[in-house]
């Protein structure tokens, strides 16, 4: 801990000296109304950099600067785009150890997970960067009299609205594909965390990338996030974030006809069958639901389970939980580190008291730790039903409500009971119950007896109010390019 918070300052030190400023055509750039804001560390309420606060009038200079960056980007050969993606990924390693520590200090996500994330930011460049070459190939349909010939080409300046739990890792999974198709990109940052973006930006642009690429207005969603949404030089939205904000940014961007992509939220089910491996199980379901401060849009925040094992669940789980080292997040023996910010702890520890109300046992944590910072016990609620607001509504932090259940159809009709659809994890020994579960759970992602393990080239993506579209694989290039066909005459 000492290295690493001797580390952290000294990465931290240009932020405070520099600021967090809007990065646009290749510069860094004050707001134009001159405003800041404070990004804050959930450690202990300190101010750890003054940030741009950017509006209406910034975002327009970015999208201008990201419209005449298109053309040149777009044109580059797939080849060249890919080692400039390949330059950037190999920055991003070098300096994986900073981002992570600034990064774990913004958001209070523990360090042993940021190291991951930071990692994986520099997979997903790579991932995409091989993809740039192929991107925009097409096929040919042919008919009598006429040959018709489809390709794929880059939908234009494309805004990225991304959420402050890991930023730098959620970022890079929509401007690496966006880049890659060639399209140029804004980014919103949240206001909670806008520190790694700044470093990736900064990355990019050592590592090749032409100005007016990559760039980036910061400041509140409401401002510089609306504006992005409803700019006619913007052709797409990418957003990751909470499902009514989607509504919101889907009501933005219908004036101009806004072509969305939503990451939203999720209630998402572990469903733990009594032919299932519980000691696996448990373990999933501890790991899903408590590391990264469960501040994890697929975490698993409802535990569903057969009512043979239900006390032997309840009971490992709890006491998993109770042992969790919660501390600063960048001790590497922390698993859980303080929530994002005041104004969200609030709203967890908010749950603990209707849970309590509503009739819930507090099995574990159900408090706050400590009198500075953000800190919050990994909580378990047992005795649970599905009406409870804790099994309906996204705690979003390390909270988990365990729900009995009978059999198959009170396990699926409980797992389905939710407006939400991002991710389901079940666990059996019986393949085809789990053949029939999947196919009727209501979730856009399934794991059956693992974790939330991805690989690139799968579909991402929520059903319900979980999301609209798919990333990964080819999926993210259909999002960011438009399919032409041209027809030829014999
Ligand atoms: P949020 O919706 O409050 O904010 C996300 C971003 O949207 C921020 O940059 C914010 O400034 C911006 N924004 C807010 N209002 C806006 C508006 N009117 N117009 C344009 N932009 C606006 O979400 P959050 O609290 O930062 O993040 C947590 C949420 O993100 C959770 O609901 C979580 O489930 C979700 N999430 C989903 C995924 C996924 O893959 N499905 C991944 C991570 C997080």
């Amino acid at each position: 801990l000492t290295q690493n918070l001797a580390k952290a300052e000294a990465a931290l030190s240009r932020f405070k000296r520099e600021g967090v400023l809007n990065h646009i055509g290749g510069e860094q750039r004050m707001a134009a109304s001159g405003a800041t804001f404070e990004t804050i560390s959930p450690v202990d309420g300190g101010t750890l950099a003054p940030v741009a606060k950017g509006g209406a009038e910034d975002v327009d200079a970015a999208v201008r600067a990201a419209t005449t960056a298109f053309d040149e980007w777009r044109d580059m050969p797939g080849k060249a785009r890919r080692e400039i993606l390949h330059n950037v990924a190999d920055g991003i390693v070098s300096r994986a150890e900073e981002i992570a520590l600034v990064e774990s200090m913004d958001t209070g996500q523990a360090i042993r997970f940021m190291s991951k994330a930071a990692i994986r930011g520099a997979e997903n460049f790579r991932f995409f960067a091989d993809k740039a070459p192929e991107a925009r190939d097409g096929q040919t349909l042919y008919a009598p009299g006429q040959m018709n010939v489809t390709s794929r080409r880059p939908i234009g300046p494309v805004g990225v609205i991304t959420p402050w739990n890991t930023p730098f890792m959620l970022s890079t999974w929509k401007i690496a594909p966006a880049l890659a198709a060639g399209c140029t990109v804004v980014q919103k940052p949240a206001e909670f965390s806008p520190m790694s973006a700044k470093l990736l930006v900064e990355i990019a642009e050592e590592a090749g990338l032409p100005p007016g690429v990559l760039n980036v207005v910061n400041g509140m969603g409401e401002d510089a996030g609306r504006a992005l949404t409803e700019h006619p030089g913007i052709k797409a939205i990418a957003f990751v974030g909470e499902s009514r904000t989607g509504s919101m940014i889907m009501r933005q961007g219908s004036e101009t006809l806004k072509r969305v992509h939503f990451e939203l939220g999720g209630k998402n089910p572990v469903i733990v069958f009594d032919d299932a491996d519980i000691e696996r199980a448990v373990d999933a379901a501890v790991f899903m639901i408590y590391s990264l401060n469960g501040e994890r849009c697929t975490s698993s925040s409802r535990l569903l389970v057969q009512d043979t094992i239900y006390d032997e669940v309840c009971a490992r789980v709890a006491e998993r939980a109770s042992k969790i080292k919660v501390g600063h997040p960048l001790d590497p023996e922390t698993m859980v580190g303080p929530l994002i910010h005041p104004v969200h702890e609030k709203k967890v520890l908010g749950y603990f008291d209707k849970a309590r109300e509503d009739g819930a046992t507090v099995a574990a944590g159900g408090v706050k730790v400590g009198d500075e910072g953000c800190y919050v016990a990994p909580t378990l609620f047992t005795n649970a039903n599905n009406d409870m607001a804790v099994a309906r509504e996204e705690i979003f932090g390390p909270v988990l409500t365990a729900i009995p259940f009978k059999d198959e159809a009170e396990a699926m009709q409980i797992a389905n009971d939710t407006e939400y659809g991002l991710t389901a994890y079940l666990w059996t020994s019986d393949l085809s119950r789990a053949l029939r579960m999947t196919q009727r759970l209501e979730a856009g992602m399934m794991w059956v007896n693992s974790e939330n393990i991805r690989h690139l080239p799968t579909p991402f993506g929520g059903v319900k109010a979980s999301g609209i579209g798919r990333d990964g694989g080819d999926w993210s290039f259909d999002f960011y390019m438009e399919t032409v066909n041209v027809s030829f005459a014999t």
